[in-house]
């Protein structure tokens, strides 16, 4: 997935384009840039790659969550239905807003069930957030009737899907707001940075504005610009933009070259009759940045995950016992370890986490492996992963 694997000459020129003319930061100083405005021509070229009216970059993936959030209007003691399996960031954002993150299961798609979401609804839900996890994506029709029959805003972070689509739609495009990270681990990378993208023109400025101390950005005098509401600094530097601007270029060749790699190794591990695939929505097609199959059990899809990490089979996880990523080990948000207090309603919710079992997202988590794919293979290289990894989860299983 990183594409930090095929950094090159492409991101050196458009970097130097910054140094060159010394304007890092991405509004004002009109007259020095020689014309160079990395952030922007960034915002442009997403606009068409997402297919989408808006494009707001901001500062990396978890500001684009909150960010996205704030400019829906989602603050203090609204709750916001997420999944159990997910980045931290996640909840980081919805509680960085004062808003109560309510955890639900995840089914065969490894992303969030439409029934657990529907189940979760109070008076108190403003929101869902479905994260598509591991290059591939929710059920989105079922879940867009779920928020449209309560009237919730539709939240959809698509930092692990970016390539991918649904129905013909670039993943992040489908719902009201669409988040992505171009931190140095994901398909294209800015080495920090993210985006939120909307077709709504009023969260559009508000996410401008929001991400910039509530700066209008009317006229070309910054010192004289109006507030009309607060804000915060998640700004993304013309250096990080920059790199970005040469990735997004290469987002198709990346997305070929995961394609191609992903394709062997699936069709290798399909010969396999105890392995199945995590479900992919109809209409949808991941952007195989990872590949996701099941075993029969938490034992051999542990068994499994050791028998590749003896015979040099790197970057495959079963999530059941990672700390980052699944709600099993998510100890220090169940024990509300805040530097600062937290609200009394984030408080209760957080509490009642700690006893609530998601036996559900265990099913699925506790015998998935996810593999990343990598650019940088060779071809030789994928076909004796493939063999590799076929013979290691038959001795696992026969074991
Ligand atoms: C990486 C990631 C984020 C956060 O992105 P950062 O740019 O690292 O802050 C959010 N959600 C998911 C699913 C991610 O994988």
């Amino acid at each position: 997935m990183p594409g930090f694997e095929l950094f090159g000459d492409l991101e050196r020129k458009e970097v130097n384009d910054v140094l060159d003319n010394g304007v890092l930061m991405r509004y004002g100083f009109d007259g020095m840039r020689k014309g160079h405005w990395k952030a922007k021509s960034l915002e442009k070229e997403l606009q068409s790659t997402f297919q989408s009216n808006h494009v707001q970059l901001v500062s990396s993936g978890t500001a684009a969550v909150s960010v996205a959030l704030a400019s829906a209007g989602i603050g203090a003691g609204d709750e916001v239905i997420m999944p159990t399996f997910t980045f931290v960031a996640s909840f980081e954002a919805i509680m960085m807003l004062g808003a109560i993150p309510v955890l639900v299961d995840i089914d065969d798609t490894l992303t969030l069930d439409p029934k657990a979401v529907e189940a979760a609804i109070t008076e108190k839900t403003k929101a869902v957030m479905v994260v598509h996890m591991c290059g591939s994506m929710a059920d989105m029709t079922a879940l867009k009737t779920v928020c449209d029959a309560h009237n919730l805003v539709f939240v959809e972070d698509a930092c692990q899907a970016i390539g991918g689509t649904y129905e013909g739609k670039p993943l992040g495009s489908i719902a009201d707001l669409g988040c992505f990270s171009f931190d140095f681990v994901k398909t294209i990378t800015c080495g920090e940075g993210g985006a939120v993208i909307t077709n709504n023109p009023e969260y559009y400025k508000n996410a401008d504005h929001y991400s910039d101390h509530g700066h209008d950005h009317i006229g070309s005098d910054r010192g004289a610009e109006s507030h009309p509401f607060l804000g915060y600094n998640f700004r993304i530097s013309e250096l990080h933009a920059a790199v970005g601007l040469a990735q997004v270029n290469r987002l198709k060749e990346f997305i070929a070259i995961q394609k191609k790699n992903y394709t062997v190794l699936r069709d290798a591990l399909a010969e396999i009759p105890e392995v199945t695939f995590r479900r992919v929505p109809k209409g949808g097609e991941e952007s195989y940045a990872f590949l996701n199959f099941f075993l029969p059990d938490l034992e051999s899809a542990r068994k499994v995950v050791e028998t590749f990490k003896t015979n040099g089979i790197d970057a495959c996880w079963n999530y059941y016992d990672n700390n980052w990523h699944y709600v099993r080990k998510w100890n220090h948000l169940k024990d509300a370890k805040s530097l600062y207090p937290l609200s009394s309603e984030i408080k209760e919710e957080l509490e009642q986490l700690k006893s609530k079992s998601f036996e559900q997202s265990d099913h699925f988590i506790g015998r998935n492996i996810s593999c990343l794919i990598k650019l940088s293979w060779a071809e030789e290289e994928v076909r004796q992963r493939a063999e590799m990894m076929v013979s290691c989860i038959k001795d696992a299983i026969n074991s």
